[in-house]
């Protein structure tokens, strides 16, 4: 419990260039682009910028081999066509959406393979913050790891901008349904902002009280929050919680409602943190 808010993910460790690596790149003011690499090949997710892409595989001397998309949202495809050029890598993306560079295009129960890397994932819909969205679902040495774009922040979920309240509940309930131990790869680090909220809609849960003791630490001394597990946001993201009653309570409260719908609590979550 409350075990992946590693420093791992922040740097790149040249002694281990023959196993499976997981970096978080920052990239614009709050976004990461996730990159896997071995021996000399890389592939990333979401390059909404082509730049931090370069300099990493410049200094690592890693080739870009795949890109894989989520959405269509331009900070999370801005690079692509740019390192497309520049690497011939493959591009990956859902096959609802227009995307600036597609070779493949998914949808839920495709699977891929990344020869160079020797890595498969399985496609997931997961509609409402586009209409489109997928999520990508493999292992990086034997864990589970989730890359899912603007669906579920740590503590948070993504904006519902396309679809409706229903798909995005269903979208997050099948990324929930997920192991426990699967590390949630999301694209902001909004945790911080994210977890101060969670504590005004869930005042009494002390395993919330402490990951936001322990986000505050670690933003204070320039760390990533990510990536979170499937075990923390059940723990501690309310928008995983719409059946606690406690979660309900405070949905009611500040809503002037008397909801039980799991759903419609969960539209009132999404309303409340839009305004808050
Ligand atoms: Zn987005």
């Amino acid at each position: 419990m409350l075990n992946q808010f590693s420093k791992a993910y922040n740097s790149y460790n040249p002694q281990n260039r023959s196993a499976l690596q997981l970096i978080a790149i920052p990239a614009f003011n709050d976004n990461y682009i996730w990159m896997v690499c071995k021996h000399d090949k890389a592939m990333v997710v979401d390059p909404g910028q082509a730049d931090p892409v370069f300099e990493i595989l410049k200094r690592y001397e890693l080739d870009l081999c795949s890109i894989l998309l989520t959405h269509h949202h331009h900070d999370h495809v801005g690079g692509v066509v740019e390192l497309k050029q520049q690497t011939q890598a493959i591009v990956y993306g859902p096959a609802k959406e227009n995307l600036p560079a597609c070779d493949q295009a998914l949808t839920e129960a495709d699977s891929i393979y990344i020869n160079d890397l020797e890595l498969s994932f399985d496609i997931l819909d997961v509609p409402g913050h586009t209409i489109g969205h997928i999520a990508y679902h493999g292992n990086i040495n034997k864990t589970p790891v989730l890359f899912c774009g603007d669906t579920l922040f740590a503590a948070g979920c993504g904006r519902i901008f396309e679809g409706t309240p229903t798909q995005m509940f269903n979208s997050l309930q099948k990324i929930a349904s997920l192991d426990k131990n699967t590390l949630v790869c999301c694209a902001h680090e909004y945790t911080l902002s994210n977890l101060e909220w969670a504590v005004t809609v869930e005042p009494n849960n002390e395993t919330l009280q402490r990951r936001l003791f322990e986000t505050k630490r670690l933003r204070s001394e320039g760390f990533t929050t990510l990536p979170s597990t499937i075990a923390d946001e059940l723990l501690t993201n309310p928008f995983l919680r719409s059946n606690q009653s406690d979660v309900i309570q405070s949905v009611n409260k500040y809503a002037n409602t008397n909801l039980t719908d799991q759903v419609d609590v969960f539209a009132h979550l999404r309303e409340w943190k839009n305004n808050a």
